[in-house]
């Protein structure tokens, strides 16, 4: 199934929460779901009790919206999870913690992971001395991400390393005046700060 490309705001009215795909937007009072906080469409108000199978199908979808996956890669991502040792939906959760474009994300060096995906596909990012423009390269511990030495001239990125905020998880380690960074261990749960219940989608998929 093909990526959505159609309003980010109402998937979050869809799922009646905010999944922040809009930046700095989702932070002000122009954020449609303050205002209208139910589904979209005609029959949006009146909002059904869900069913069991509902709920977990809600659930898969609001985390497919907030990283920006499509479903036939996120079932990919599912069968790889469930092959790992350990808690199945805490490794989906690491799996898609540790794509590249959740990475520049989670770096703060872009407002949604939307528009880390378009900084990947536009070639700002070499991993390991290598370019990558591919958002979903899932990286390793161990991996060096940097901005590409063309890039780092450009205003957008200094501005980028300037107006930086706020912390990174754990398993990150940032050397701003390189806008280097290094993957220096494994994504825990406690990292994952979405209001996630992944046992919910484990359910979904083990039908
Ligand atoms: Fe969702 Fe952000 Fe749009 Fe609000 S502004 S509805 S949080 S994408």
């Amino acid at each position: 199934m093909a990526r959505y490309t159609g309003p980010v705001c109402r998937l979050c009215r869809r799922e009646g929460l905010k999944l922040y795909l809009k930046g700095d937007k989702c932070f002000t009072d122009k954020c449609p779901i303050n205002k209208r906080n139910y589904a979209p469409g005609q029959h949006g108000q009146g909002r059904k009790k869900l069913s069991e199978h509902g709920i977990q199908l809600r659930e898969k979808q609001k985390v497919r919206r907030y990283y920006g996956v499509p479903e036939n890669q996120f079932t990919k991502y599912f069968a790889e999870a469930d092959k790992m040792e350990g808690i199945t939906g805490e490794n989906l959760l690491k799996v898609l913690e540790s794509r590249l474009d959740n990475v520049v994300y989670r770096l703060g060096l872009a407002s949604s992971r939307a528009e880390a995906r378009q900084l990947v596909t536009h070639g700002h990012f070499e991993v390991n001395g290598r370019k990558v423009n591919v958002p979903s390269y899932l990286t390793s511990v161990g991996d060096t991400i940097k901005v590409k030495e063309n890039s780092k001239k450009s205003v957008k990125f200094k501005e980028l390393v300037e107006n930086h905020q706020g912390t990174v998880p754990q398993w990150l380690q940032v050397d701003a005046e390189s806008m280097t960074a290094k993957i220096v261990g494994e994504v825990s749960r406690e990292d994952i700060e979405l209001p996630i219940e992944e046992h919910l989608i484990v359910e979904w998929y083990s039908k």
